[in-house]
Formats: C-alpha cells, sequence, structure tokens
C-alpha cells in the first residue's frame, strides 16, 4: 500500500513536470509566432435574436506553430500573460483586425463592429490607450467598428485603474462589452459605475439553462439588469435551438455560438454576411 502512494506521488511529478515542459516550450516558440507568420484571425458572427441579422463578429486568434502544431488560445494565452508576450500579441491582434476593417471599407463593404478580446494585462498597461489611439490613426479605420471585450474579473483588478483606462477608450468613441458576465461577482453598482456599453452572459449560464433553474434565474437577472442599466446584452456559446428560443423569450438581444456559426476565416465572414444580406 505504501509502493502505490509512493508511485502516484511520481506520477504526479512526472505530470507536473511535462506541463512545466509544455509551457516552456510554448513560451519560447510563440516569440516567433508572429515573424514566423503562424497566427490567424478567425471571425465568429454574433446575431441579433428577433431578425437573426448578423451584427457584430468576435475575432478570435489562432496559433499554428511549425514546431508543435495548432495551440489552442485557452492554453497559450495564459502563458503569454505571465511572460508578457500578451502585450506584442494583444497589438498584432489589433492591428490585424484594423486591416482586416480598412480592406473591407475599401471595398466598400457593408460590415458591423469587429470585437477583439482584451487581456486583464493590456487593460493594466499604461500604455494601452495610446497603442490603440496609434493603431486607429496608422489605419484610418472609424472607432465605430471597433468593440473591445474585457472580462468581468480584468475589470475588477484595480478598479478605479481600470475605470480610468476603459472611460479613456470609451471618449475615443469605441464600443465596450463586458465579458464572461456572472462569473466574477462583481457588484450591480460597479457596474453601473463602468463606462459598458454591452454585457456577455458567460457560456457556463447557456449551457446549463435548459435544465438548471438557477442558470435560467442568473440569465434572467443579467438580462433585467440590461435593461436597468441600459446595456445590450448578448449571450455566448449557444449550441441549441432551444437554448435560443428560450434567450428570445427571456428578452436576451443578441447570440453568439456554434448554432449559428463557429469561428470562420475572413472570406468566409464576408461570404456570411453577404447571404444574411439577401
Ligand atoms: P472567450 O473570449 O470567452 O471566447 C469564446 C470562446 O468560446 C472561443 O474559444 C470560441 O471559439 C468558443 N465558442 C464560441 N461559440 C461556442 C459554442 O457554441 N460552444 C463552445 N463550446 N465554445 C464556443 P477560443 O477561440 O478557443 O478562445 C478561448 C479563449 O481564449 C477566449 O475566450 C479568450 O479568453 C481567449 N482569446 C482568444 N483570442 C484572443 C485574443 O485575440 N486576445 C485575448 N486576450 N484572448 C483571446
Ligand atoms: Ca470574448
Ligand atoms: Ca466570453
Ligand atoms: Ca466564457
Amino acid at each position: 500500500a505504501k509502493a502505490i502512494s509512493g508511485s502516484h506521488y511520481k506520477f504526479f511529478d512526472h505530470d507536473l513536470q511535462l506541463s512545466i515542459q509544455r509551457k516552456r516550450l510554448i513560451e519560447s516558440h510563440l516569440h516567433n509566432a508572429i515573424n514566423n507568420n503562424e497566427l490567424n484571425l478567425l471571425l465568429q458572427p454574433k446575431i441579433e435574436i428577433h431578425t437573426g441579422h448578423i451584427v457584430g463578429a468576435e475575432a478570435l486568434l489562432r496559433w499554428h506553430s511549425t514546431e508543435i502544431g495548432q495551440v489552442s488560445p485557452a492554453e497559450f494565452i495564459p502563458i503569454a500573460e505571465k511572460s508578457g508576450q500578451i502585450i506584442e500579441l494583444g497589438n498584432w491582434v489589433l492591428n490585424q483586425a484594423l486591416q482586416l476593417i480598412k480592406d473591407w471599407c475599401q471595398k466598400g463593404y457593408k460590415i458591423p463592429k469587429i470585437a477583439v478580446n482584451l487581456s486583464a494585462v493590456q487593460l493594466k498597461d499604461v500604455n494601452l490607450v495610446q497603442d490603440i489611439k496609434k493603431a486607429l490613426e496608422h489605419y484610418q479605420v472609424h472607432s465605430e467598428y471597433l468593440e473591445l471585450e474585457i472580462t468581468e474579473t480584468a475589470a475588477m483588478s484595480d478598479p478605479e485603474f481600470s475605470n480610468s483606462q476603459l472611460s479613456a477608450i470609451k471618449a475615443m468613441n469605441i464600443t465596450l462589452a463586458m465579458d464572461d458576465f456572472g462569473t466574477g461577482y462583481s457588484s450591480l453598482s460597479y457596474l453601473a459605475s463602468l463606462p459598458i456599453d454591452r454585457v456577455k452572459i458567460d457560456r457556463s449560464f447557456v449551457s446549463d439553462i435548459q435544465h438548471s433553474n438557477e442558470a435560467r434565474g442568473i440569465i434572467e437577472s443579467i438580462i433585467h439588469l440590461g435593461k436597468i442599466l441600459n446595456k445590450t446584452v448578448i449571450a455566448e456559446g449557444v449550441e441549441e435551438t432551444e437554448q435560443l428560443e428560450l434567450l428570445k423569450r427571456l428578452g436576451c438581444h443578441e447570440a453568439q455560438g456554434y448554432l449559428i456559426s463557429r469561428p470562420v476565416a475572413s472570406s468566409e465572414f464576408i461570404a456570411l454576411l453577404g447571404k444574411a444580406d439577401s
């Protein structure tokens, strides 16, 4: 029996060592990801529930490393946040999104807002506001096309500085959305104090909506909160027709998820927009 517990710890050490090695591997190869052209942005449409029209899209980062293959952002973003590489990655994503918007506008396409995710580390960066301003000027893109998604937990750490950063971004006429809402325990008064236009209901509540009264209750109160505070409410991670129907009945404005579309390449997104148009 002693031997069993001994080997149990050995396995644990082994797993731990593997995960440390994997993190080092990712961190070291991430350094070349931008120069080696290994990054790509996909777009996932957002629809207005009562019309079905595409009213926006979220840009989602993809990394195909020549050395280690496809790595999920859920794995490499936290590593890039710890190493500080997220600042460079975040700027790449913003620039790439603005380049897409610029190309589309030049072609005369009628496009909706494109949302870019901002990491908690970027929100703490004193250069953030300047970087965004410079990028908008460089690409000559109107700020009304840009939306930024900030997680509830990111906004809650250092609330005062977050608030001043967000206010400066809002002053540029950029739309702000609070991501993963419902998971961060922020208060009603705190949410009311932020210059946020939109609230995204976290996927965990949406996936439980049919089976958990609690999840449905939370969704109902977020929608209610949105009405009181005059914020557009969107549900993420919608995978089933029944979830969309329920959300519609509860008065949720917008939806995003595999049911509507997976994240797609930019050319495919334009094709989807065209289809929805005619
Ligand atoms: P997130 O911001 O909450 O993004 C939504 C995630 O849910 C995306 O995963 C998306 O592909 C996935 N998703 C969308 N619809 C569904 C659905 O119906 N079902 C399920 N199961 N999943 C759905 P992805 O692209 O793997 O990104 C994971 C996370 O990585 C994102 O969560 C975000 O926190 C982060 N991330 C991705 N791109 C960026 C980026 O450019 N910058 C930053 N800072 N973070 C990013
Ligand atoms: Ca997001
Ligand atoms: Ca989210
Ligand atoms: Ca989420």
